[in-house]
């Protein structure tokens, strides 16, 4: 949807194009996912690293004199990779570009060796008897179709492997190109079903191996010495500029302050909380004081558990009614398009499919006659704040918008934005060695922080209130 320019644009024009120019000139943030990429590094749930990050990042928001600067402590699961490795023994000898999935348990100490099943599906295992599985390594090659498709292989994959007798799994990564670099995220087991060691593998690796298999038989041995160790205190981190009439009205934004345990979350999430926080950091550096409070946050553990994310909403109780929106960034700082705005879409993290059911539900189109009135307006709202992005190039709304961490909050009613990119080469590097600072564009990044500065203090000022949509909160 192009931008309306109504009249959130005319009162707005003077301090959004102050705020442009301010992050179009800044390097402050830049600065900052440089240190976090270079000096902290990666940042897995339960290491030293993350709780490094988070006190670097109490810091860089008290050092930017933001308000009520805190750590809410989080417990989080500690999962270590350990060594792995994966080759497929016969009938060739070659070693896989594998990565162990988050979350995954290793294998004995003498690792599995076992032959293959390939399938492409959900529905294809389905129609495979347990003999035919069991004992075997599932390899799922679903091809393709965007993350939301292929990551539900990865979460949902192992267990329902496991139910039907496989020993192992292996997933092609859930990427759209092939560079050899496997892709790891998290997998959820299902408690009922036994726990199976899985791994991602390189797109090469999965079409070699399904090329294998319709010659004959293969085999691929698999070592894992992954496993869990006791949960870690870590926490979300907040600060805040104070509204000036109604500070118990929040508009919350942020990103998730951990990463996986490969490369540097330097797009994932590095790119999401350092915007966000520079967007921020800026509206206080410019002296502008909007009238409800803006909130900054980086929740912790997005990647394998959300364990940050829920306990914002616990920590919120009943006042969660006072928080007006919910931004967050976590698709990387690629060219901003503009905004997403609403739950239309649910959430990246799909619930996994039950046996028998489809992959991912096709998505249904946006159908604009299905709005309440609420809705309509806020589209108004938002197109006529877009109007206010022309000059980067960011002046569209989309419907559908959110995160995981803002997950539980707007399930409970509070609107969801976040930044839409070009969204060119996200998947490209998403939890691989390859997710680097270099990965991120300066003067995208610059542009990110432009836009959701200039939203964020609109919706923090303005007297209108964007509309949400209650929900049921899938984990
Ligand atoms: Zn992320």
């Amino acid at each position: 949807m192009p931008a309306v320019a109504g009249p959130l644009a005319a009162k707005y024009k003077a301090d959004a194009d102050r705020i442009l120019a301010a992050a179009m000139a800044d390097n402050d943030g830049y600065a900052a996912l440089t240190y976090l990429c270079d000096h902290v590094g990666k940042r897995l749930s339960g290491t030293p690293q993350l709780n490094t990050a988070v006190e670097w990042g109490a810091d860089l928001m008290r050092k930017a004199g933001l308000e009520n600067v805190k750590v809410q402590p989080v417990m989080v699961p500690r999962w270590v990779r350990g060594n792995e490795s994966g080759a497929i023994v016969g009938p060739v000898t070659k070693p896989l570009h594998m990565l162990g999935l988050g979350m995954s348990v290793g294998t004995p100490k003498e690792g599995i060796t076992a032959q293959v099943v390939f399938v492409r599906s959900f529905e294809a295992l389905d129609a495979m008897t347990p003999e035919q599985v069991k004992g075997k390594i599932v390899l799922f090659n679903p091809g393709w179709h965007g993350y939301g498709v292929n990551s539900v292989y990865r979460v949902a994959g192992p267990s329902r492997a496991a139910a039907k007798g496989a020993v192992a799994v292996l997933v092609r990564s859930a990427t759209g190109l092939a560079m050899q670099i496997p892709h790891t995220g998290t997998l959820q087991y299902d408690e009922t079903m036994p726990k199976v060691p899985a791994a991602a593998v390189s797109v090469e690796d999965a079409l070699m191996i399904e090329r294998l298999t319709k010659e004959g038989p293969v085999t691929v041995h698999l070592q894992m010495d992954a496993h869990m160790e006791a949960d870690v205190k870590a926490g979300n981190v907040m600060g805040e500029i104070v509204g000036s009439e109604h500070p118990e009205q929040v508009v919350v934004l942020g990103g998730h302050i951990d990463s996986w345990d490969v490369g540097q979350g330097a797009q994932d999430d590095g790119s999401g909380i350092m915007a966000t926080f520079e967007a921020v950091s800026l509206i206080h550096k410019l002296g502008l004081k909007p009238k409800r409070t803006i909130r900054i946050v980086f929740w912790v553990n997005e990647e394998n558990g959300g364990a940050g994310g829920k306990a914002y909403r616990e920590m919120l109780g009943g006042k969660v009614e006072n928080h007006v929106a919910a931004i967050e960034m976590d698709g990387g700082a690629e060219k901003p398009l503009g905004i997403g705005y609403g739950g239309f879409g649910g959430g990246r993290r799909r619930t996994p499919p039950a046996p028998g059911a489809p992959a991912a539900a096709p998505p249904k189109p946006f159908d604009e006659s299905s709005l309440s009135a609420d809705e309509k307006q806020s589209f108004v709202y938002m197109k006529d704040i877009a109007a206010l992005l022309t000059s980067i190039g960011a002046d569209t709304v989309s419907p559908g918008g959110g995160g995981s961490d803002i997950g539980p909050i707007v399930a409970d009613g509070v609107p969801a934005l976040s930044p839409r990119t070009v969204a060119q080469h996200y998947f490209d590097w998403h939890h691989t060695e390859a997710d680097s600072l270099d990965k991120v564009d300066p003067e995208d990044f610059k542009k990110n922080t432009a836009m959701l500065s200039v939203v964020a203090y609109v919706l923090a000022d303005m007297d209108g209130k964007l509309a949400g949509r209650k929900s049921v909160f899938h984990e």
